[in-house]
Parts: structure tokens; sequence; C-alpha cells
């Protein structure tokens, strides 16, 4: 009688999915990854493709490729939908399958999150985010729409709308989209207009914290913030948008018009909460055990950004790390409930520190008690960035393309593309 192999099924190919499977290369399981999206995407560069410094190409990774050599795993394309937790199958749709049922001994869920536009869903036709690809290149197309269509337009009382680019949002990725298009303005598209100047683009970032990257100590927030207006950027803090409609964002009471406004301000789980009907924190994202499995079933874990867990009181960020910790962390469990020695200790998050980016050659760097901010936080987050690329060949085609840029101030990818996600 044949003996049956235990089935991991993982849910999401980002950077918690990933890691669960990259770990589980060895063990003596069924590995079944399934994500929508035949790609691993970095999302920390994502700005980069946005703001035209990358390729799409250079960010993301077939996930079949990276994991061809984990030879007891599979990865299908497809969607899930719900999971039957009495039955232990997640249903998924691919292609013209609907509701195909996969079976599972463990099940990790790692799908990550999504756009939040706080209760204003109507801002999303206005102010697209910046999650996928697809998003990266559809705002890469707005900016660079907006400076032809400025060159194409012949009274210059439009020009003001056209070349006024709205950031929502002061975290990381507003900060870094904002700082990326003044540098862009400013150096790779200076000489190429005749009848615009595009270094008088007016870039406003906004936000209802009173300081931008609040997540960093106080010191690095002034530091990012006197960076933002060196480079032009108007920052407004204090207040969040009262509304976004086609002629631009209302802060305030006061209208700042603008055809392209970028939303980076929040984000909402995924539905896993639903589907598996289990406690949500606020935000929504799954409550999880100390062992990151979901109350009454040891078989299922979350991980990453749709997992709440607190740790010294407060709830774990979202970011990369935290997702590649606990999907490690997730399969080593695993692993030892099959070869029956005892659990690891509870899960406990290393951080290793904090970096954002404020345009060419500056950057903000937290870990521990060190704080930097300048040249040498810019070189760590080069290096920290090229490290955790998913491949080396990517790894090689941005550290090139970075060098030409940082030289020339020219970007690799500032193409208009249509039809960019068939
Ligand atoms: C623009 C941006 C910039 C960021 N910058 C940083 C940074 O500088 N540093 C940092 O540490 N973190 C950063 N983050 C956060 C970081 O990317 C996340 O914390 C991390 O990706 C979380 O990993 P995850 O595995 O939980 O989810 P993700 O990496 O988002 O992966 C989720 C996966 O699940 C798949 N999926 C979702 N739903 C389904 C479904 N129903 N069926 C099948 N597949 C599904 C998705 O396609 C995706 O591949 C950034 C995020 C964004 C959006």
């Amino acid at each position: 009688m044949s003996q049956h192999t235990p089935v991991v099924v993982i849910v999401g190919g980002g950077f918690g999915g990933l890691s669960t499977a990259r770990a589980l290369k060895k063990a003596q399981v069924k590995v079944i990854l399934i994500d929508r999206n035949n790609h691993h995407l970095f999302q920390p560069l994502l700005y980069q493709v946005a703001t035209s410094v990358l390729a799409p190409g250079q960010i993301g990774s077939p996930i079949r490729g990276i994991l061809r050599k984990s030879e007891n795993t599979t990865v299908i394309l497809g969607d899930v939908t719900g999971i039957d937790t009495a039955a232990r199958c997640v249903l998924v749709n691919s292609a013209d399958r609907i509701g195909v049922k996969i079976s599972y001994d463990y099940l990790i869920l790692a799908t990550g999150v999504q756009h939040s536009y706080f209760g204003h869903d109507e801002f999303e036709k206005y102010a697209p985010g910046l999650k996928s690809l697809a998003d990266a290149v559809a705002i890469r197309n707005k900016i660079l729409r907006a400076f032809e269509q400025a060159e194409a337009e012949e009274d210059p009382s439009h020009h003001k709308e056209l070349l006024t680019f709205v950031l929502v949002g002061a975290g990381p990725t507003g900060v870094e989209m904002a700082s990326a298009i003044a540098v862009m303005v400013r150096s790779t598209l200076k000489h190429e207009f005749r009848r615009i100047d595009p270094a008088s683009a007016r870039i406003v970032l906004v936000d209802m914290a009173t300081r931008p990257l609040g997540t960093f100590a106080p010191e690095l927030s002034d530091a990012a913030q006197r960076r933002l207006t060196e480079l032009g950027i108007e920052v407004r803090l204090g207040h969040g948008v009262d509304s976004i409609d086609d002629e631009g964002v209302v802060v305030a009471g006061d209208r700042i018009v603008s055809k392209t406004v970028i939303w980076t301000a929040g984000v909402a789980p995924s539905p896993a909460g639903k589907w598996l009907n289990a406690e949500t924190d606020r935000a929504g994202r799954v409550r999880v055990r100390s062992d990151l499995t979901v109350q009454d079933h040891p078989e299922i874990f979350v991980v990453g950004d749709t997992a709440s867990l607190d740790q010294d009181g407060k709830p774990l960020p979202g970011v990369a790390q935290v997702a590649m910790q606990q999907g490690r962390y997730a399969s080593s469990l695993i692993r030892c409930r099959l070869e029956g020695k005892p659990c690891p200790s509870p899960f406990r998050y290393f951080d290793k520190g904090n970096l954002a980016v404020v345009g060419k050659g500056f950057a903000i760097l937290q870990s521990g008690k060190v704080r930097l901010s300048g040249l040498l936080a810019w070189l760590v987050w080069a290096a920290v960035h090229l490290q955790f690329l998913a491949q080396s060949s990517l790894r090689v085609s941005v550290f090139v393309q970075w060098v030409w840029t940082y030289v020339t101030g020219q970007r690799g990818s500032r193409l208009i593309v249509k039809h960019h996600c068939d």
C-alpha cells in the first residue's frame, strides 16, 4: 500500500508564499503553489517602473522559473475564490475552469493586500494605486502622457493642470514616487521638449499625518522632508484629501488642479478572513496565533500582509521581511510536525531595519539604534534591494540600469504602452 505524501497548498507567490515554498524544497511533501499571476513581483521597486527607471521584466520573474529546481513543487496559475475548511480544499478558478477543488493537508495563505480608498472607492477612477505591474505601467503611461499632452497643447493656460502631479500618501511609496518624478523632470526630460519646460512641473505630496515617513524616527522624517523640499516637492501635511475628481484634488478646501493624481495611501487585506470565517483585526487581517496558525485550524497558516500578529504590544508591519520570516517559520513548523520533532518556539520577527529612498543618492535608514541619512544610506538601500531580487539575472540587469541612470540621467523604460496586460 502506498503511503500518502502530505500536500502543502500555498496560496500566493509573493514574498511570504515564495519563501515558504523555497524552505520546503527538500521536505517530504508535495507542494502546490497557486497564484493568480504567473510572476513573483518585487513590489519595493514598483515605483521605479512607474517612473520609467526600470522595465516591468526587471522586477518580476515567473514563479515557475524561480521554483524550477524544487522538484516537489507544482505551480498553478489560478485565482483562489474560497476555502472549504471542513473538506480541506481550496476552490480555484483557472482559465476556463471554475471552482476546481485542490485538497490540502496543510494550507498557507499568503495573499497580500489590495488598495484601500478608505471608503471612497469613487477616488480610484481618478487616482490609481500602485500594487501590480499593470498598475505601474498604467501610472507610467499617465505620467509620460501628461508631458506629451502639454507639449502638444498650444494654449499655455492648460499646461498647469497637465504638469501638476499629486501623490496622496507620504509613506515610503508616496515619497519615493514624488522624488523619482522630481529627479526625472529635472534630469531625464530636461532637454527633450520645446514648448514646455518639464522642470517647471509642480509635484505635491499630501498626507493627513504631520510628518512624512511616519514609521521612521522623527529626525529621519525631518531629513527626508528637507530633501523633498530641496527637490522642489511641495509637502502638504496635516490634511487628507477631501475629494478627488477629473480636475484634481481638494485638500483642506483648497483645489489643486491636476490631471495626474496617484494614490499611495492605504491598503486593505485580501478576503482570506472571509474565506476562513476567522477573526480579523480592525484592518481586516486574519488574527493568527503565535505559531501563525488560525484558531481551531492547526493545519492552516496565514503569513505576510494578510496576517495580523502583535509583537511586544504592537502589530507587526506589512513589510517584505515579516512575510519572508513568517513563510520560513511556517515551513519549519510543518517539517517538525511531519518528522515528529518538538515544535519551534513561537514566531518572533527579527527587525533588520527600514529604508526609504528620497531621490538620487539619498535615503534614510533606521536599524536598531542606527540612524542614517544621505548617500551611505542610499548605497545600503541599493545593496539590500539588489540582494532581495528573486533571480541573479535581475540583479545584474537592475544594477547595470541603475549605474547607467545614475551617471547619464537617462531612464530605461520610457514607453507609453497601450495594451500592457493582455
Ligand atoms: C508599492 C509598494 C512598495 C513597497 N515597498 C516596500 C519596501 O520598500 N520594503 C518592504 O519591506 N516592503 C515594501 N512593500 C510591502 C511588501 O511588498 C509587502 O509587505 C510584501 O509583498 C508582503 O508579502 P506577501 O507575501 O504577504 O504578499 P505579496 O507579496 O503581495 O504576495 C501576494 C501574492 O498573492 C497573490 N494572490 C492574491 N490573492 C490571490 C488569490 N485570490 N488567488 C491566487 N493568488 C492570489 C498575488 O498575486 C501575489 O503574488 C511595498 C509594497 C508596495 C505595494
